[in-house]
């Protein structure tokens, strides 16, 4: 980009001083010209005055000096007299431009090639009195010459110009392109380089992007540390347990109670390793399957009904209502996001507490409700509760088996189906999780 920079303004500089020193030369040329036939015209006047053609001999001395020549020619064309050459043998003058325009209108001006190399003839006429012509004129330099004598001082003048307009261009494409460079550089403090306005949006999507890199890093480097913490637990258990049996340190109901222990802790530890395998799919899941129509109604009652004993174990009493009414999405998704609700709701609820759920239509939307009569959220968490291992209460949640990721799984099913999720609690009251779908029609529907 810097070299293109360069080398376009180079190109523009330069045709710039070219153009402009053949436009002066131009301009200056014309200005002598124009110099050269007023002084002929001024002098031409000044011999007019004089007493004619008796003065004329006189004035030899000063033409010389002036290098101008005078020659008198009479109304027909013959040369009556000629400062600097023998009158006899000159041919007839009637046809010079100078000398008809001076008949037809009293003065007449011409330049003509001289027989001297790179030297142009000016001419200027004047009518006399008696009918006679004055003509005056003088050698000067052509444009050719005078360009190609300046061409040294010409060229020099290019070459110094060239340099100044490369150092020039050199440090306007550094300060142009150091903004950029700077943006580049320093991705952390873009909104406050001196960036260009133009870049503005350019450099915003790059910081948004760049947060969002560092973010998901920082989420993952969370993740992995969590997950390693979590892992900790039962198998430390595990191997504690295990431990004490290896020792012979266990009698016989020790060792049922050390390998319910194992037991569970296993089944714990597979619990979580489920769980994060299941997020990682998801985290890495693009949808290409187009979805199918599953009946969430249906999909919520068997649902229920297969939660109908953990209900029990935990005395909630759990019900279903609503109408049937169908979503586009993927089936084994939707029942995960419908048990992570029910179950969470059975879990966190208080003995002889009611779980409702419904699946209906509400202008026209879908939507599944889980409503609780249990402990609920407190507020400060109410945002937190989706983040991965978030738990309210981290020995209450792990009591009930729980992993900190059902919600986060939850928000990733909600997320792919492009759903929209609410959350209303209050402590000691209970909680209510919505889901609404968005509408086939709407979803279909052109942008
Ligand atoms: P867990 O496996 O711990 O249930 P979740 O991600 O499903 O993890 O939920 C995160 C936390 O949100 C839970 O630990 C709990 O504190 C809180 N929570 C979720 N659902 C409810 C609910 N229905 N009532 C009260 N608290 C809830």
């Amino acid at each position: 980009m810097k070299k293109k920079i360069n080398r376009q303004l180079m190109f523009i500089s330069s045709i710039a001083v070219v153009v402009t020193v053949l436009l002066m030369a131009v301009v200056f040329y014309r200005m002598l010209q124009a110099q050269v036939i007023e002084d002929l015209r001024v002098y031409a006047h000044m011999v007019a005055k004089s007493d004619l053609p008796a003065s004329l001999e006189n004035m030899q001395e000063e033409l010389k000096k002036e290098a101008m020549r005078v020659t008198l020619v009479n109304d027909d064309g013959n040369v009556l007299y000629e400062s600097d050459a023998d009158v006899t043998g000159m041919d007839n003058h009637l046809e010079r431009p100078e000398v008809q325009k001076a008949m037809q209108y009293g003065e007449g001006q011409s330049v003509r090639q001289s027989s001297t190399m790179g030297k142009n003839t000016f001419y200027y006429a004047i009518l006399l009195d008696d009918g006679s012509i004055l003509r005056v004129s003088r050698d000067s330099h052509s444009i050719w010459s005078i360009l190609f004598r300046s061409l040294p001082v010409f060229l020099v003048t290019l070459i110094l110009l060239l340099v100044v307009c490369v150092a020039l261009s050199r440090y306007l494409t550094k300060s142009l392109v150091l903004p950029i460079e700077q943006m580049a550089a320093d991705m952390d403090h873009i909104g406050e380089a001196n960036v260009y306005e133009e870049l503005v949006p350019f450099a915003e999507t790059i910081r948004a992007q760049h947060e969002a890199i560092l973010s998901n890093a920082n989420m993952r480097q969370e993740f992995t540390a969590n997950v390693s913490h979590e892992l900790k637990t039962p198998l430390a258990a595990i191997s504690g347990y295990s431990e004490l049996i290896e020792n012979g340190m266990a009698s016989g109901p020790d060792v049922v109670r050390f390998a319910s222990g194992i037991h569970q802790s296993a089944n714990r530890l597979l619990t979580l390793i489920n769980d994060i395998i299941r997020l990682s799919e998801l985290d890495v899941m693009k949808q290409t399957e187009p979805f199918e129509e599953i009946s969430l109604y249906e999909l919520a009652r068997d649902s229920v009904e297969m939660l109908q004993i953990r209900a029990e174990e935990h005395g909630v009493i759990l019900s279903m209502t609503g109408r049937p009414c169908s979503i586009h999405g993927d089936k084994q998704m939707i029942e995960e996001l419908i048990y992570n609700l029910c179950d969470n709701a059975i879990c966190y609820n208080n003995p002889g507490g009611l779980v409702s759920v419904t699946a209906d239509t509400e202008e026209g939307r879908v939507f599944l409700r889980v409503k609780d009569t249990g402990i609920g959220i407190p507020k400060e968490s109410q945002e937190r509760i989706f983040e991965r291992f978030y738990r309210v209460d981290k020995s209450r949640s792990k009591s009930t088996g729980g992993t900190g990721l059902g919600l986060a799984i939850v928000k990733h099913i909600v997320a792919v189906h492009n759903a929209e999720i609410s959350l209303d609690s209050e402590i000691g009251k209970g909680t209510e999780i919505t889901v609404t779908f968005a509408s086939p029609s709407r979803a279909n529907a052109p942008k």
